[in-house]
């Protein structure tokens, strides 16, 4: 960093403070994570410099040669990572991936049944004031009033209803395992299409630990960021028979050209989680998980559906007397990263909300076990329980300050 630090203090000064800041608070939100400095090291490369519009070996520049093997290679290991027919490794995000599936497969007005964004959905899968909700018909399926959980029968009955085009899997927000496999079917009997964005969950289905949707679904996407431990960006998995619409979908129908150096850093966090590591990592999370959400039930916290099978949990807050927007900002203080959330049938309103999401992801990575989840809790609970008490205040900021420095993040790094 020596010549971006002579060059650009003002800069470096952003870069110092959001290193500290990822060191001294303990990260919640269940969408982040921490990659290697393998992944950050690829991500800096002259990669960045080139110009590559089309794929390995249809490029509309000279010079792609080598970015070509690049690319080849993070296509190759996210087919073997997940045992999918054909990938795409150009979104830039995880809303270019679906914008990209939606416009290889549906013309503008087509109705598409998927979950409701109250429910866990994501703003992509056809919110009002997404391209998705503005293009297509959505219509939706939620969670039952009493689980919380998908009710595959209601779905079956919305899909027969509807005659979607397309039917849409995958949530930011639902702590349970998804049946990919019953609803594969169910589109498969009122012959819909199939999407699934995994976004949240991939890691954990790249580790064997979450059924894979890929053998169920025409299309899955994900981001690559998430559990998946690897650069911020967007991917897409499809069968063979799809793959020349999808490819033409995201470039040239959405995107420009590729950004080589982004590629690059997502073969590099395929290869990791390809090794046996991540299996163990995977693992990690979802334990963590467990014993978080065992905890903070133990503290007098609610959960949406009662706890989670997977890597994040919904805190519902309606016992607490905290809101949602509250709960983020009091955490925040402790030093603690969460993000406020809508619970499904949530009586508030989207910026406020009764729920906060949580996930172990990140604090995961940095080595934090199942003893550190259950310190973890008890300063989210005496946190939530006494948001105006500045001594519990203060004795929950030297919890975590304990728990931070036990577990350094990037020891050797300096800005
Ligand atoms: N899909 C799901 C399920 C997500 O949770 C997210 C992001 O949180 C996305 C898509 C969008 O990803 P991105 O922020 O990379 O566009």
């Amino acid at each position: 960093m020596e010549n971006l630090r002579k060059q650009d203090p003002e800069l470096m000064n952003a870069l110092n403070l959001e290193l500290q800041r990822q060191r001294d608070n303990i990260e919640l939100i269940a969408s982040e994570n921490i990659v290697s400095e393998a992944v950050l090291e690829a991500m800096g490369t002259v990669l960045t410099n080139k110009y590559a519009e089309g794929y390995p070996g249809k490029r509309y520049y000279g010079g792609c040669e080598h970015v070509d093997i690049a690319e080849d290679i993070a296509r190759n290991r996210a087919k073997e990572l997940f045992g999918a027919e054909h990938a795409n490794v150009q979104p830039h995000s995880g809303a270019q991936a679906n914008m990209a599936v939606y416009l290889a497969a549906l013309k503008p007005g087509d109705t598409v049944l998927g979950m409701n964004l109250a429910h866990g959905g994501h703003l992509t899968h056809g919110s009002p004031v997404n391209a998705s909700g503005i293009l297509y018909n959505f219509v939706a399926y939620g969670v039952d009033e009493n689980t919380f959980t998908i009710n595959y029968d209601e779905v079956r009955k919305a899909a027969f209803k509807h005659r979607p085009r397309m039917i849409v899997a995958g949530a930011s927000a639902y702590p349970r395992i998804i049946d990919f496999e019953k609803l594969g079917q169910i589109a498969n009997e009122v012959g819909a299409l199939f999407f699934v964005d995994m976004a949240h969950i991939a890691g954990l289905v790249a580790a064997g630990l979450h059924p894979n949707p890929v053998p169920h679904a025409h299309f899955v996407t994900t981001t690559t960021h998430k559990t998946l431990r690897g650069p911020r960006g967007g991917m897409i998995l499809c069968r063979k028979a799809w793959a020349q619409a999808i490819d033409k979908a995201v470039f040239p129908g959405s995107q420009g050209g590729p950004l080589m150096h982004v590629i690059a850093a997502k073969a590099v966090s395929f290869g990791e989680a390809l090794q046996p590591s991540f299996k163990t990592y995977a693992q990690n999370v979802i334990d963590n998980a467990k014993v978080l959400s065992e905890s903070l039930i133990e503290h007098g916290l609610n959960l949406v559906s009662g706890g989670t099978d997977n890597h994040l949990m919904l805190i519902d807050l309606r016992n607490l007397n905290i809101t949602g927007k509250d709960a983020e900002h009091v955490l925040d203080s402790v030093q603690i990263t969460a993000n406020k959330n809508a619970i499904p049938f949530d009586p508030t309103s989207p910026f406020i909300t009764s729920g906060i999401r949580i996930g172990t992801p990140a604090a995961t990575s940095r080595g934090m076990g199942t003893d550190a989840m259950k310190t973890i809790a008890e300063v989210i609970a005496m946190t939530l329980k006494n948001p105006n008490d500045e001594a519990i205040l203060a004795k929950a900021r030297g919890m975590v300050q304990d728990l931070t420095a036990q577990y350094p993040l990037y020891p050797t790094m300096k800005y």
